[in-house]
């Protein structure tokens, strides 16, 4: 069989099943494009070569998963953000594109040409620690996870974008920060573990203990909150992203903690999605 049928026939296969987010005719594509180790552009400009036969069975195992439900970015094993390809796996969460607006809001806090120290809380595959490190050269960014796996992943990332002034950190938290900072941003568990949410999508294969910190969605925001509270030098920032329901009670529990000029930042679609506050001077 010729590429150009392949492709077809896994198109169909993919628009058949019922899934609201997927992008068939481009999942086809880049499953096809993995499969057999090209470019997407090569799958248009040799529509008629014959796919030898473990290639072609190796494309369909992976359309197989994919209809099965396992995320497009685990089967490919990589997920582009902030223009960084990065590299991921079962051991963290994918990337979302809303989660720009928290590296936006961070670099807005961020003056280039000094030397800044930066915490990503719960890094996973490194994505927010990675693409503040490459916008700002001369801060010294650290990550932190306590799973071994994703700090495994988020450093394998580092070491093939060459960002060298991103480094992470195994440990709970905010346990792995020394001294004072300049700034700390998380993209903690806010999902509460009850949530309907979690059975659907992608986020059946995603590690649980990144989505979801338990029975109280705010756990981790509070946990993080009164860590960083103390590690953040006089008139640092601490930076979470959250979901579209908890912006009150985030900012509520910020102010409680100690934090000043706590407020909330909308994402495009004007849903709250980022709370920041401050350490007073
Ligand atoms: N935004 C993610 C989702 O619900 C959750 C990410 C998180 O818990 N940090 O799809």
């Amino acid at each position: 069989m010729k590429l150009r049928d392949h492709l077809r026939a896994a198109r169909q296969r993919l628009r058949e099943v019922a899934n609201p987010d997927s992008t068939p005719d481009l999942e086809a594509e880049l499953l096809l494009a993995h499969a057999l180790d090209v470019s997407r552009s090569f799958l248009y400009t040799h529509p008629e070569q014959e796919i030898p036969y473990p290639r072609a069975e190796a494309f369909q195992a992976l359309v197989q998963r994919r209809i099965r439900g396992e995320p497009l970015a685990y089967l490919i094993g990589e997920r582009e953000f902030w223009s960084l390809s990065l590299q991921v796996n079962p051991d963290v969460l994918i990337p979302r594109p809303e989660t720009e607006l928290l590296v936006e809001a961070a670099l807005e806090r961020l003056p280039q040409n000094r030397s800044l120290r930066v915490a990503d809380i719960g890094t996973g595959s490194g994505a927010i620690a990675l693409a503040l490190a490459r916008e700002r050269p001369h801060a010294a960014v650290l990550g932190t996870d306590i799973s071994p796996a994703a700090v495994e992943t988020a450093r394998g990332n580092a070491r093939r974008l060459a960002i060298g002034n991103a480094t992470f950190s195994l440990g709970a938290w905010c346990a792995p920060l020394e001294g004072a900072w300049d700034l700390v941003v998380s993209n903690p568990p806010y999902v509460a573990e009850d949530d309907p949410h979690l059975q659907r999508g992608d986020l059946r294969f995603e590690p649980r203990g990144a989505l979801t910190p338990g029975p109280d969605a705010l756990a981790a925001f509070r946990a993080i909150g009164a860590e960083a509270l103390e590690r953040l030098a006089p008139n640092g920032w601490l930076l979470f992203e959250h979901g579209d329901m908890q912006g009150e009670d985030v900012r509520d529990l910020l102010a409680s903690t100690g934090y000043s000029e706590v407020t909330t930042r909308p994402d495009l679609a004007g849903r709250d999605r980022v709370t920041l506050g401050r350490r007073p001077a």
